[in-house]
């Protein structure tokens, strides 16, 4: 039969996504672009933001109307989070952000009976029940240029704010010789980058025996796959550390640039949102990364009008991301997430406010990118190209070239 996916959100579904159409071409479906005709569509779904939601419903009631006859299948963190709303929009099955094999084997089923007598199947499932890493093959885009490892998945934080936990349950982690093998697997297909991810990369490992650490994860993975470059996912501060950064500053292959969240640069805001690190430990850890890997690039997240967040804290965070220097930075103006404590607060900040604060720091945001570009003037960086004549440095700097090269090589500009 003929499958299209449909991802939204972050790279751990991106991840999924490219596993279940691996698996699906395994059992010799043919994938087909999302839109166009097919015997099945699958919606990936997100729902990390009200904005998440809303776009996920959307593709689900859009693959109904273009497919009347399809198999409408969904996936991911929105039924999960909201399996009443995800059972009202004329899917055939609905699943969670798990079990993937099972939810393929239910699609299988589904799409051998004709459409008429198809019964509606809602199994969400409850993640916090989940204690076991799902296994899914690893895997990337078509032209082997970057390939995603997902090691970890849930997150016990409970960030105000998020609502990710709930959506994905406790911590689990892909074994270390497990994430070994399948890095050297994807270096022999030929792939030279790989990114580990996972939903709270920083938390791998604390659900294995001996709770090894992630910079003993990286340095495995660095070793076994000299010829992968390895670009690290999303980390918390509280893992920048002396000893991440003695373990991981000799590793030739691994990229010098770093994503700590940070989402807010004051320490009342900060509290608020039940981030476990205050400015100070924050900025420990940027210290740390510049005096271990020099001109390496630090990026963030920001969230601007968080509940309670005044003029004086959010002056307060425009001067911490100076302090910082971040060469990149994603910036939301929060919005209220129903189910989170952050919802509850009281001084919710007006949206056009959040926004304008979001406007700011994007003009600082890019000034700093500009002062990051500007030092890197006249160094020599290895792009890895993704189409003929545009790449990603090793510090995730984009770098555009005036000839054509071949896609997936590596080369020093
Ligand atoms: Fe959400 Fe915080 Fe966990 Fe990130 S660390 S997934 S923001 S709860």
């Amino acid at each position: 039969m003929t499958v299209s996916f449909y991802t939204l959100g972050c790279k751990v579904n991106q991840y999924e996504t490219q596993a279940m159409e691996q698996e699906m071409t395994r059992r010799g479906h043919t994938l087909v672009p999302f839109g166009e005709p097919a015997d099945a569509c699958v919606i990936n779904t997100c729902s990390v933001t009200a904005e998440g939601d809303r776009k996920s419903r959307g593709a689900v009631r859009r693959a109904r109307r273009e497919c009347p006859s399809a198999v409408v299948a969904v996936c991911g963190c929105f039924p999960q989070v909201h399996a009443d709303q995800a059972a009202e929009l004329g899917a055939d099955l609905v699943m969670g952000s798990a079990d993937h094999g099972v939810f393929l084997d239910r699609l299988e089923a589904l799409a051998a009976v004709p459409p008429a007598d198809r019964a509606f199947l809602l199994d969400p499932g409850d993640p916090m029940k989940r204690r076991d890493f799902e296994r899914l093959p690893a895997g990337g885009l078509a032209d082997r240029t970057r390939a995603l490892l997902k090691v970890e998945d849930g997150c016990v934080n409970f960030c105000s704010y998020c609502i990710i936990p709930y959506a994905r349950g406790p911590v689990r982690s892909l074994p270390m010789d497990e994430a070994r093998a399948q890095a050297v697997r994807l270096a022999e297909q030929g792939y030279r980058e790989l990114v580990l991810t996972g939903i709270e990369l920083s938390s791998w490992g604390s659900d294995l025996p001996g709770h090894p650490l992630p910079e003993q994860l990286i340095l495995e993975i660095c070793e076994a796959a000299p010829s992968l470059r390895v670009r690290l996912g999303s980390l918390e501060p509280r893992t920048i550390t002396d000893s991440f950064c003695q373990y991981c500053a000799g590793l030739d292959n691994l990229c010098p640039h770093f994503h700590l969240s940070l989402q807010s640069g004051c320490d009342a805001t900060l509290r608020r949102m039940n981030r476990k690190y205050d400015t100070a430990r924050y900025l420990e850890s940027v210290n740390l990364l510049r005096r271990y890997f020099p001109g390496c690039a630090v990026t963030t997240d920001l969230i601007t009008g968080f509940p309670g967040e005044t003029e004086e804290e959010f002056a307060e965070t425009l001067d911490f991301l100076e302090t910082c220097r971040f060469s990149a930075m994603h910036i939301f103006p929060y919005s209220p997430r129903p189910g989170t404590p952050a919802a509850e607060l009281p001084d919710q900040v007006p949206r056009k406010e959040a926004e304008e604060r979001a406007r700011k720091a994007s003009f600082l945001a890019w000034k700093m990118k500009r002062d990051y570009l500007e030092r890197c003037t006249d160094s020599v960086l290895d792009v890895l190209f993704e189409t003929g004549s545009r790449g990603y440095a090793q510090n995730y700097v984009e770098v555009r070239v005036d000839e054509e090269v071949p896609r997936n090589s590596l080369l020093p500009v």
